[in-house]
């Protein structure tokens, strides 16, 4: 695997290679990283990564320093894998104007995550459509498990007309259920042992729904179960994942995603309402 650190690098690097998969990623590596990395290397002959901790998708309060970083970690996971680029650029390498042009997607960048974390999607967005035009990929892979980013990339690569082709790979856990994610590292013990009830309760309430139960009332008693355990829940809902708008009949797309906090935590998850 060869390492990128320059935009210059990578172009050099990437220069007339053809079926190029991408996996963008803040690092920190666990299974749902590595899965979209397998799936890339399945379908494409050449696989780029990214690790880029992208500081303008961070809010003024959120975890941006402390972020968990694992740089040699994580390119020995994605050589393992098969990926044949590691772009790591710095973000002033990023970033390189004092006054830089933004991407807004308006309306599914505006609600659930959008509305918690301001700014979050724009940042999102711009870094994407950066990365997009610097990799070039002919696929790029997205996990479901941040269904709005997915539903706000698609938006971003219909509306620009990039000749990307992006393809959403469901969500890896542990093995009580619990959705990987960089940030689990921040969990105490207690909340460790309690979170898997995030996945339990979705489960649950997805079934009853599907199974004729009133949407409202199964998503309150969900709520209720949550708030129990000690979660503080930032929003439940079902939702159509192209619009992210919420719906009170399910249809055989549609999903019921949340947001909970757990000491503090904030962990984010979803399941498709249709049992599998
Ligand atoms: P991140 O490093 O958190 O920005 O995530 C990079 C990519 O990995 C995003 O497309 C995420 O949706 C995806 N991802 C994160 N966690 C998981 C997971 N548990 N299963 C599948 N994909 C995931």
């Amino acid at each position: 695997m060869k390492i990128a650190r320059t935009i210059a690098e990578l172009r050099a690097l990437r220069a007339g290679v053809s079926d190029v998969g991408f996996v963008p990623t803040m690092g920190a590596l666990h299974e749902g990283h590595l899965e979209l990395m397998r799936r890339a290397r399945i379908d494409t002959a050449f696989v780029v990564m990214s690790l880029f901790v992208n500081p303008t998708q961070f809010g003024p309060n959120e975890d941006l320093s402390r972020y968990p970083r694992q740089e040699a970690r994580d390119c020995e996971l994605a050589a393992e894998v098969g990926v044949d680029i590691a772009f790591i650029p710095s973000p002033d390498e990023v970033y390189r104007s004092t006054t830089p042009t933004t991407i807004h997607v308006p309306s599914v960048s505006e609600r659930w995550e959008g509305a918690f974390r301001p700014g979050h999607f724009d940042g999102v967005a711009t870094v994407v459509a950066k990365l997009f035009n610097i990799v070039a990929p002919d696929v790029a892979y997205f996990g479901r498990k941040d269904l709005q980013q997915c539903a706000v990339v698609s938006k971003l690569v219909h509306d620009l007309d990039f000749a990307i082709e992006l393809r959403f790979i469901e969500t890896i856990r542990e093995s009580d259920g619990l959705a990987r994610s960089s940030r689990n590292a921040y969990l105490t013990r207690s909340a460790r042992r309690q979170a898997p009830l995030l996945y339990s309760t979705l489960k649950t309430t997805a079934h009853r729904i599907w199974a004729g139960a009133d949407v409202r009332a199964s998503i309150q008693q969900a709520i209720n179960t949550l708030v129990t355990a000690g979660f503080q829940v930032d929003y439940l809902a079902l939702v159509e994942p192209a619009s992210m708008d919420e719906i009170d009949k399910p249809t055989p797309e549609s999903r019921l995603m949340a947001t909970a906090r757990l000491d503090g935590v904030r962990l984010l998850d979803n399941i498709p309402v249709q049992e599998e």
